[in-house]
């Protein structure tokens, strides 16, 4: 990397009058542009040649760290296994050329990928009908909340304006609702992490006439499967609310339990998280809603056409290519990967909801507080060593939030070797202190300012070219 065109941006590289290309001779004639649509000056764009342009953009995304680059524990987001099979079919021309306003009677293999994947949520989930529209998660989970509002409106019984939401629950959740013009009650979360089922019972006692819905994570963000849900489900069915489900996490799920079988009416599936689509730097993703029958006429029309329908062809080849048989796998290993991981590091590290978790688990940092070393210090210290961080400081139960989630596709290897890590940044937090505190060393970029970055952020480029040039 010690190249000497790293390190710089493009413009920096250009070189008055250099090409990269060379357009064929011009055999249409010439056009005048109309003077007011021409520029008063000629843009500034980079003149390089081909070389320069080549090794320029092939450095910079050497600096790219992704799932085929390493081990990308990332809990919550769920960075997870992104078959290329699954690429290649997004990529096919029959599919990538299609465009939204074609004659519906060109688009009939399109329409089939959409209702077979529709097909394959509603066996998954064993719920009765999903919409492929909503573009991301939490785009699902308002797409899902106004199909509940309109179900009581139905009803005539507008008074129902709470959702009730889990302390433990994911940010969106109550942020949706508030969107969806609902009003939102937390319900607090026993020392084990899981719903407090008579703290609901209160809740329910006082609002339980005004309550449209409950929402829920299973597992929830803790990585602990609730086991309370059939109790919940009956207590907010019988105060006249409906269950939503945030599918955020059905991947330990899959092929084991059904949120429709455990009494959910309504749910969204984040498909870039469950079922592959690499989404880093925040899409594309695709959020289907599922309802219980008898909801589907309240689905709104959230968007034109079907959705990012290149995620819908991922989610479809991703699960045709397991099939009924080894989508069942998915689970019951990335049950098996997390539990390794957190029995393997717990006497390091803080494990402040001990047992049994499903696909992910939450540490509070390091056991030996006195080093000083926090979460965000291991973070950066896992970056010399070639591994994507974790999760940090979500969720907000605890001050030092180290979220792993390990997916069901690695191999022992693997994560044999992040444990090893793991254990040898603790060591270094005792050893050598200030070298954890230091880290990044060997990334392009140290250690950030995260306060000058979020107050003083520089987000343009201050062009260097010379005027005169
Ligand atoms: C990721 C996530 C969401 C939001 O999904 P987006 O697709 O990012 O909008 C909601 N709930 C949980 C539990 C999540 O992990």
């Amino acid at each position: 990397m010690n190249n000497k065109l790293y390190g710089h941006l493009i413009f920096e590289l250009s070189q008055p009058g250099r090409r990269g290309y060379s357009l064929p001779k011009n055999r249409f004639g010439n056009y005048t542009v109309p003077r007011e649509l021409c520029r008063e000056e000629d843009a500034r764009l980079p003149e390089c040649d081909e070389m320069t342009v080549v090794r320029h953009y092939t450095n910079l995304s050497g600096n790219n760290f992704g799932v085929d680059n390493g081990f990308y524990p990332l809990g919550s987001c769920t960075m997870k296994y992104n078959p290329k099979i699954d690429e290649e079919m997004a990529a096919l021309p029959q599919f990538a050329s299609l465009h939204p306003l074609q004659p519906a009677e060109t688009v009939k293999g399109a329409e089939a990928v959409c209702t077979l994947l529709c097909r394959s949520l509603c066996a998954l989930t064993g719920l009765h009908a999903f919409t492929l529209k909503p573009f991301a998660g939490a785009h699902g989970e308002l797409t899902g909340l106004m199909v509940i509002r309109k179900y009581h409106e139905s009803r005539g019984d507008s008074a129902r304006r709470l959702v009730i939401v889990p302390d433990s629950a994911h940010g969106t959740n109550p942020a949706s609702a508030a969107v969806c013009g609902l009003d939102i009650i937390e319900v607090k979360s026993l020392a084990d992490g899981t719903v407090d089922v008579e703290a609901l019972k209160d809740l329910l006692a006082q609002h339980g006439a005004e309550v449209a819905a409950m929402m829920m994570t299973n597992p929830n963000t803790l990585g602990l499967f609730e086991r309370q849900i059939p109790e919940i489900e009956q207590l907010v069915h019988a105060a006249g609310g409906l269950m939503y489900y945030d599918g955020a996490n059905l991947n330990p799920m899959l092929g084991a339990a059904r949120p429709g079988d455990m009494g959910f009416d309504v749910m969204h599936i984040n498909l870039h998280k469950t079922f592959s689509t690499p989404h880093g730097g925040g899409g594309p993703g695709a959020g289907p809603v599922g309802v219980r029958k008898g909801l589907e006429p309240f689905f709104p029309g959230v968007s034109p056409y079907h959705g990012n329908f290149a995620v819908a062809i991922r989610a479809y080849a991703y699960i045709l290519s397991l099939g009924r048989e080894h989508i069942k796998e998915v689970g019951p290993l990335a049950t098996l990967n997390a539990n390794y991981i957190k029995e393997s590091l717990k006497d390091v590290y803080e494990l402040p909801i001990d047992g049994l978790c499903k696909h992910e688990f939450v540490f509070d940092g390091l056991k030996d507080k006195s080093t000083g070393v926090t979460t965000m210090d291991v973070a950066k210290r896992l970056l010399d060593y070639g591994y994507h961080a974790p999760t940090i400081y979500f969720p907000l139960l605890f001050h030092e939030s180290l979220m792993i989630e390990p997916t069901e596709n690695e191999s022992k290897e693997t994560i044999d070797g992040f444990i090893s890590i793991m254990r040898r940044i603790a060591e270094e937090a005792k050893s050598d202190p200030e070298l954890v505190k230091s880290a990044p060393h060997t990334t392009p970029i140290g250690r950030v300012d995260d306060v000058l970055a979020a107050k003083h952020p520089v987000t343009t480029y201050k062009q260097m070219v010379n005027d005169a040039d």
